[in-house]
This record gives structure tokens, sequence and C-alpha cells, in this order.
């Protein structure tokens, strides 16, 4: 986790960055890092959800490595943080966001997302959006160009349309379109069980194939969430999301719901998240992060207390497991106006990381668990 410096301890540092080179998660790709750095007495800064340093869609910079460059290059915080996830959003090897995300139970992907912008207090998001491969994209543009915060499926097609982007029919891949057909031979066609069947076929044979290893379990549930904050404290973020595979068509997760996917407070910072959607709606568990924020909480200390709320509020059995503690994960990402931060989610464990990058470099950091690890 980062602290604020002092003065000479920034200047010091802002020296040696401008004249060093950045690292990437491979450790091959050296660039130099901008002069640009703590001005403001804010440590640039991007965090991300760990597929934020492991995609790079055929060339030679993650996301967090994108955005943060871009970030000391001068550029708006919220224009590097989206184009840090349109790495992802592209990238068909992660099957949770943009192309190739897992569809819906009809096998459509439906895509959610999106963004606030800390300094212009300006937010969008569009839900169930189909056949644009990069929905944080038409997120932005409904913050700047209308004066709504979140447009819906065929509307949010029409509006990207009349934006310029182009509308493709499908955005499953070979792989996406294989993993759903797998899916659908193993389940029934009944995605309304009854009450007490509650525990959802579909949802157990899904399960089922993350066990086997047929899907990787980041990708059941699966989503980027992406926080910057430049010198001047700007902070801004970003989620972006296929959201559930096979999903009831129609199902929205948190990605697109402001306070719940991500939220933004340039005076106190940012925080977004991944994992059970539902559960993060329900406690609009990112809001509650920035207000602890605000009341001086440390990053770890917020998130754990939003975690906390959600172990509160998690009463139904289904939802248990034999433990009696939640039997789903949920991941929060969070920054801090001076480029503190932290990883926390229900569940941590050897393989749950999230992503940095600082003027040391990208870097994929361990996620701590409010309730110990879990494989
Ligand atoms: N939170 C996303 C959703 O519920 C999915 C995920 O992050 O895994 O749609």
């Amino acid at each position: 986790m980062t602290k604020d410096l002092n003065r000479r301890e920034v200047l010091a540092a802002g020296t040696a960055a401008a004249g060093a080179a950045l690292v990437g998660s491979s450790g091959a790709k050296a660039r130099p890092v901008a002069a640009a750095i703590q001005r403001g007495g804010s440590k640039p800064t991007v965090i991300a959800s760990g597929n934020g340093n492991i995609y790079k869609n055929g060339g030679d910079e993650t996301c967090v490595e994108r955005a943060f460059r871009m970030i000391t290059e001068g550029a708006d915080v919220l224009d590097a943080v989206i184009a840090g996830v349109n790495i992802v959003e592209l990238d068909p090897e992660d099957t949770s966001v943009g192309f190739g995300g897992l569809p819906d139970a009809d096998g459509v992907v439906t895509l959610d997302s999106c963004c606030m912008h800390g300094p212009k207090k300006r937010a969008g998001g569009v839900a169930c959006l189909k056949g644009v491969r990069m929905p944080s994209l038409v997120a932005q543009k409904v913050a700047d160009v209308t004066d709504h915060h979140l447009l819906v499926d065929e509307g949010a097609q029409r509006f990207a349309r009349n934006m310029g982007f182009d509308i493709e029919d499908d955005l499953n891949t070979d792989r996406s379109r294989a993993l759903w057909l797998e899916w659908k031979r193993r389940t029934d066609s009944r995605h309304y069980p009854r009450p007490e069947d509650r525990a959802d076929a579909g949802r157990k044979v899904g399960l089922a194939m993350v066990a086997e290893g047929k899907i990787d379990p980041d990708h059941f549930y699966g989503t980027i969430n992406c926080n910057g904050v430049n010198a001047e404290g700007d902070v801004c973020g970003v989620t972006t999301t296929s959201g559930l595979a096979w999903k009831i068509p129609g199902r929205v997760g948190d990605s697109p719901i402001l306070g719940a996917g991500l939220y933004v407070d340039n005076a106190a910072g940012a925080a977004g998240s991944t994992g059970r959607g539902e559960a993060n709606i329900y406690n609009l568990a990112s809001y509650l992060i920035v207000e602890k924020l605000r009341e001086g909480l440390s990053p770890k200390d917020a998130g754990m207390a939003a975690l906390n709320r959600i172990v509160d509020n998690t009463i139904d059995p289904r939802l248990l497991g034999e433990d009696g503690k939640p039997n789903f994960n949920v991941n929060f990402y969070v920054l801090d106006k001076s480029g503190a931060h932290a990883g926390v989610a229900l569940y941590g464990g050897p393989r749950r990381t999230y992503a940095v990058c600082t003027e040391n470099g990208a870097e994929s950091l361990p996620i701590e668990g409010l309730l110990g690890d879990r494989s």
C-alpha cells in the first residue's frame, strides 16, 4: 500500500522517476515515465482488478501500464483508465469483458459499463448493450453528451450508433460460443426455478464447469474495474463487463450502477468491484467504501467495512455455505485521493491479485480476504 510522501521525498521521487524506466508486468518492456509526477501531493497511481495486469490484446501494455503512462504524460485521468480497459474489452482471451465475453442464457453477449469523472463530477453508464465491443466508451459518451446517467439495451445501442460506434451482430467468439453450447447442453431450459430449487441448476452446472477447469474461476463472474489518480489529485474510474455468464437475458449486474460497481468522489477517492453483482447492488458497497474514505478510513479498512456489511446482509440459506459464510465472492479495488490503495475480498487466496501501476512499474498484489483464503 502506498503512503503520502513529504515534499522532499516527492521531489526526489519525481526526479528519479523522470529519469527512470518503467518496467512492465512481463519485466520485458521499458519505457520512460513522464516527469509529471506528484506535483499536487497525490501520487499518480492506477489500480485495477487482476486482469488489468494480464491481458495485452497482442500489444505490449496491460491496462494499468497504459493508463499510468497516459496519466503521467498528462492525459485526462478518465481517458487514461478507459484506454486501459479498452485493451481488455478487445482481447478475446478475457471472456469476462467486451468482445468474446461469455453470453447470456440465450447465447447473446450483453455488456454493462459505467464511468465517473471525479473533478468534472460527471458519470455515465450503459447496461445490457449488445454489439459494441467497448461499452466503456459508450458510457463515457453518455456522461459527456447527455443529461442522463444510464442508458439500457436497445436505447443504449441506438445511442451508440448515433455516436458513430460500429454495431456488430454478435460479439461471441468461437470460444465463448462453444462454452455457451456446453452450458446449454448440460442444463434444462428452466431459468426460473421453483422456490425450493433456488440453489439453481444452471448456476450449479456453471460452477461445476469452473471446478472442472473448463472456465477460469475469475471469468464465471468477471469484470474489469480500473481507477486512477494523477499528481493533481484528479480521481476517475471505470468498470466494464459482460456480467454473469449465462445470466437470464435482461439481467443487469452491479457494473453499470453508480454506487455499486463503481463510485468516485474527487474529495475522497474511488472504489470499484468485481464478483457477485447482486450482493453489491443490494449494499451499494462502492458508495459505502468511498464514504468510509471520506470519514478518514484507510483504503483497506474502508473496503473491509463494506465486506462486513455484505456478510451481515447475507442471510438467505442458498447464499450460505455449510460453514454459514457467504458461498460467493466479491472483490473491491480501493484508491484514495493520495494514491494509497488496497484490494480486498470476502475471500483471498494465492490466485487472487489486483493490479497496480505506479512509478515503480506494474505489479500484481495480493487481495486480502475478510473471511480468509479460499481457492
Ligand atoms: N460484477 C459482475 C456482475 O455481477 C460480474 C463480475 O464481476 O464477475 O455482473
